[in-house]
């Protein structure tokens, strides 16, 4: 069994017999890996603050055949972002990006994208960036990523461009102009198309200026959920704690 070493970021851990930890990460080669971390509740195990959920690691695991569980021998820190997590809004939203990778991403399916996404998140959090800002720069990119952002700047079907407002039809996998839309349930303000351009170009931000007031964004937010309920075919758990 050779020896195997990838940069991950560990999303949850639960405990397992004893002394174990079941861990799960987001690797940047090999996406999503489970692996078995054994002695990790040890006092003073070689695992030592690694497998807190959303550290940064360089982890090393042995892999069996046949088996969906990795043995994890060693986990190195490359950067912490326990802090962060000291706070209960951050901390849910955090958990709740860990819910949708895992359930959007199957096992072993690489992404890089989504890797560098998920760490530039967690750095601009740590840098003192707006949550709700951060939140909805994740959402918007995630969906882009898994290719289940629709165009949502112009009318799906006479294709005139929303200038006031359109609504949302996750099932057409598009936005709709007033006359065309069959359904009037979610309606998509302009400030979400700015923001969709905005993202494109630029990192998200750290403490400072906003492009936007978070607050212009409250519509966005019900626009990117309920794009991600669509594809989940189901409310994720932990967006019940976000209300
Ligand atoms: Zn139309």
């Amino acid at each position: 069994m050779p020896l195997e070493q990838t940069e991950a970021i560990v999303l949850r851990t639960f405990n397992v017999g004893e002394l174990d930890k079941i861990v799960v990460v987001f690797s940047r080669d090999k996406g999503i890996i489970k692996g078995i971390a054994k002695g990790a509740r040890k006092f003073g195990s070689r695992f030592g603050s690694s497998l807190e959920p959303m550290s940064q690691v360089k982890i090393f695991y042995y892999e069996k055949e046949r088996k969906d569980l990795v043995t994890v021998s060693n986990c190195d820190l490359i950067e912490s972002f326990f802090e962060i997590q000291n706070d209960v809004n951050t901390s849910f939203t955090l958990s709740y990006f860990s819910e949708i990778i895992e359930e959007f991403f199957p096992s072993r399916s690489k992404d890089d994208l989504l890797y560098r996404l998920m760490l530039t998140t967690l750095q601009a959090l740590k840098a003192g960036g707006n949550l709700d800002f951060v939140a909805r720069y994740f959402e918007a990119w995630f969906l882009k990523i898994n290719g289940v952002l629709p165009n949502l700047t112009k009318c799906k079907k006479c294709r005139k461009v929303l200038t006031k407002s359109g609504w949302l039809s996750p099932k057409k996998d598009g936005a709709f102009c007033d006359s065309c839309a069959s359904q009037k349930k979610e309606k998509i303000k302009p400030e979400l198309a700015l923001f969709l351009q905005w993202i494109k170009k630029n990192p998200p931000p750290e403490k400072g200026d906003l492009p936007f007031p978070p607050k212009q964004l409250e519509s966005a937010r019900k626009i990117l959920q309920e794009i991600i309920i669509f594809h989940l075919e189901k409310e994720p758990k932990t967006l019940h704690y976000l209300g």
